[in-house]
């Protein structure tokens, strides 16, 4: 069994409504020895439709995280993370960000929510792009946000645009994007960051978690040996999401085991 997940929202982040006290019951409930919040920080990030800006309270997560965590640290170990939305021209302020607040974190997960200031969520991206090239703009953007910024443990959905594709959703090919993806791979490994396995693909309704499973076995190939664990949950009952299948995945692409971070540091577990 899969003993943490990391990669959990709550109400802190201005797209869900989860208490954190709720999240925390419910991963007791399923048996998990650690979960890590990763409250979602997107700076400048762009008007859209919903009203949701992706801001955080900084203080306010931190002091419920503290009163939590002790709360229940009898029963489950919790930790405070943040998912960091990074845009090209971010890098500057996220490096200022780190400066003030990144010592308090014990995770750090390193996502692109946006291309071209457009999140890939919303309809029209792929609408205008086409599914080809807007994962291909997706992966270009990535591989420039891992550049701009470093301060950071996991890669975060590599493919999170999949997600988003319209339905029936066309076959992924690595061979389609297979120098960018092979140049976003090395980087991480270069940098010794790991690639996060993300099960709200499967949610979503895709054949894979992000990433792919061509993605990663080829990060495997590549000597890539960091893998992190999240279902990126929003609510309580998402949470730990088909993670019964995440042992399968992880052996077919090479991996016997995945780690989690305290303190920025990571904690290897066996499957
Ligand atoms: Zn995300
Ligand atoms: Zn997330």
């Amino acid at each position: 069994m899969i003993i943490c997940d990391t990669h959990l929202h709550t109400s802190f982040s201005s797209d869900s409504q989860a208490p954190m006290e709720d999240m925390i019951k419910e991963a007791i409930h399923l048996g998990l020895k650690t979960i890590c919040f990763t409250e979602h920080y997107d700076a400048d990030f762009p008007e859209i439709e919903s009203g949701l800006d992706f801001s955080l309270d900084f203080d306010a997560y931190y002091c419920k995280w503290k009163e939590l965590s002790e709360k229940y640290r009898d029963r489950i170990e919790v930790l405070h993370g943040i998912e960091l939305g990074v845009q090209p021209h971010l890098g500057p302020e996220l490096d200022a960000f780190y400066e003030n607040y990144g010592g308090r974190y014990d995770y750090i997960i390193h996502s692109t929510h946006l291309v071209d200031r457009l999140d890939p969520y919303e309809r029209k991206y792929f609408d205008s792009y086409g599914a080809k090239e807007g994962l291909g703009r997706y992966f270009e953007e990535t591989y420039e946000n891992l550049k701009v910024f470093d301060h950071y443990q996991s890669a975060g959905h590599l493919d999170y645009a999949a997600r988003y594709m319209s339905k029936p959703c066309p076959e992924f090919s690595y061979r389609d994007y297979g120098d960018l993806l092979d140049a976003i791979l090395t980087h991480i490994i270069s940098r010794d960051k790991a690639l996060e396995v993300n099960t709200s693909g499967l949610k979503a309704g895709l054949d894979w978690p992000n990433p792919h499973m061509e993605i990663l076995k080829r990060y495997h190939e590549l000597g890539g040996r960091r893998i992190t664990l999240g279902s990126d949950a929003h609510r309580p009952e998402h949470m730990a999401y088909d993670f019964h299948k995440l042992p399968d995945i992880l052996k077919e692409a090479g991996f016997d085991h995945y780690e989690y971070y305290k303190k920025q540091k990571p904690i290897l577990v066996m499957l």
